[in-house]
């Protein structure tokens, strides 16, 4: 691929340059050169209204993928449980498929898990596609991916989601990379194109400054990870015993599943073993606390409405809290029922991990704290006054707001 400026046509309106987010442009006597840098996004050509920008090489041919059809969603299993995120996925793939009149088929590999598989059909799953063997007995990604290419290149879904669970983000980008397809990663919005009937696939970029829709345009299946707590676990109202199941098992020949990498063992971090992701109320504080000490405050608040205390990165690189507390892009995903951000500014980072929290409440002195506008409700003031008066109320059998 090549990227070239026409110089008869280019008037060195500098409009190409300010369209790249990769600094690849420069005016130099005039006219737009492109560095190095040049990732071939095509925002510059957009930009120029002089079409004085070419991009050749684009394979711009339409390929036909109509023998790619469904949803399908990687269960993850860890020992014979299925992973929570597979449930948020269903949910979020049921939707997909509803707009695209496609069936959702869930996909489970493990040992024993048969039994656990069946409550996904319960978050709205039309088909179980399952390997239970015990050769699947722990997550390794080698011949979890080869189980996988074999599945997907013999059924073509047109759309396949995972987890970007630590398994998940080892295993998806192998898939991926088997099958010559693309992959977004960490996605925090999943829709249907109503016209092209394609997976809009959203996610922060830059540092979590810019949301960006990306879409697979050549390949198939259109694949996309998505941290779990993102998507909503949304439990259809049909009851277990009554759903009709759709359940292909598969058989393997072990002897073609051998893994190259051999499990020593397995070892529980040590340290704290908090998961604020469990917790319904979340009292979180940032660099507005001051100090570590200043957590007792949040905690009493916290332990007052049953919840957990949470935290921003200014406060976790301060070494006032661990990092299991942190909340936001580079920590835990959560939505709790009530979220309460105490000093903490609202930075793009941090809301990317709480913003759909049922109810915000923010307690922040600066009025224009960017943490408003996300929040249901915000106090402007001192947290070391207004929290005492909340832990007061609650204590009094008054309402929290
Ligand atoms: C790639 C990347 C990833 C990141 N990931 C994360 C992430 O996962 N999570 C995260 O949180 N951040 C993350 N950040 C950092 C993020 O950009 C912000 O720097 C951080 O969230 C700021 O934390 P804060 O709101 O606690 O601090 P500040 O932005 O300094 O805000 C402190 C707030 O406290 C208020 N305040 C001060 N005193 C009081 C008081 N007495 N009473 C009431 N209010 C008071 C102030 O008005 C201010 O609004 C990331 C940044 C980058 C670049
Ligand atoms: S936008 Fe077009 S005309 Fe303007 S500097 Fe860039 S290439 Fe030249
Ligand atoms: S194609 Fe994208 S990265 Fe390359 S110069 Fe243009 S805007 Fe910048």
């Amino acid at each position: 691929m090549e990227i070239r400026v026409n110089e008869s046509t280019c008037t060195g309106c500098s409009l190409c340059k300010g369209a790249c987010l990769y600094d690849a442009i420069e005016i130099k006597d005039g006219i737009a050169v492109i560095g190095e840098t040049c990732v071939f996004c095509g925002a510059c050509v957009e930009s120029c209204k002089f079409e004085s920008i070419e991009i050749i090489g684009l394979d711009t041919e339409e390929k036909d993928f109509s023998d790619y059809k469904g949803v399908w969603v990687y269960l993850e299993a860890h020992g014979n449980e299925i992973a929570d995120v597979g449930l948020e996925l269903l949910s979020e793939g049921r939707k997909l498929a509803d707009k695209l009149g496609v069936p959702l088929s869930g996909i489970a590999i493990g040992s024993g898990i048969e039994k656990n598989a069946m409550i996904t059909f319960q978050y709205g799953m039309d088909k179980l596609y399952i390997i239970d063997d015990p050769v699947f007995e722990n997550n390794i990604d080698d011949i979890f991916s080869k189980a996988l290419v074999q599945l997907i290149s013999k059924h073509k879904p047109e759309i396949f989601l995972a987890g970007a669970t630590s398994f998940g983000r080892t295993l998806a980008p192998k898939v991926a990379a088997i099958l010559k397809t693309g992959l977004t990663a960490d996605c925090t919005g999943l829709t249907i194109d109503d016209e092209k009937k394609i997976l809009l696939q959203t996610r922060p970029t830059f540092g979590g400054n810019i949301l960006a829709t990306i879409i697979t345009r050549n390949a198939r299946p259109q694949m996309a990870t998505v941290r779990p707590h993102v998507m909503e676990k949304i439990k259809t109202a049909r009851d277990p015993g009554d759903i009709a199941v759709d359940v292909i098992k598969i058989e393997i020949d072990p002897k073609n599943f051998k893994t190259k990498y051999k499990m020593l063992g397995t070892e529980t971090e040590k340290g704290e073993k908090i998961n604020i992701t469990d917790y319904e109320v979340i009292v979180s504080g940032g660099r507005g606390l001051g100090g570590g000490e200043k957590f007792e405050l949040l905690k009493e608040l916290a332990d007052t409405l049953s919840g957990v205390v949470g935290a921003s990165r200014a406060a976790v690189d301060s070494g006032w809290i661990s990092y299991p507390h942190q909340v936001g892009q580079t920590g835990k995903t959560v939505n709790p029922k009530i979220y309460i951000a105490c000093g903490i500014s609202g930075a793009i980072q941090h809301l990317a991990g709480m913003q759909t929290s049922d109810i915000i409440i923010a307690i922040n002195k600066d009025p224009n704290a960017p943490i408003f506008k996300v929040a249901n409700y915000g106090i402007v003031g001192d947290l070391f006054e207004i929290i005492p008066m909340l832990i007061k109320r609650i204590k009094d059998g008054k309402p929290l707001v």
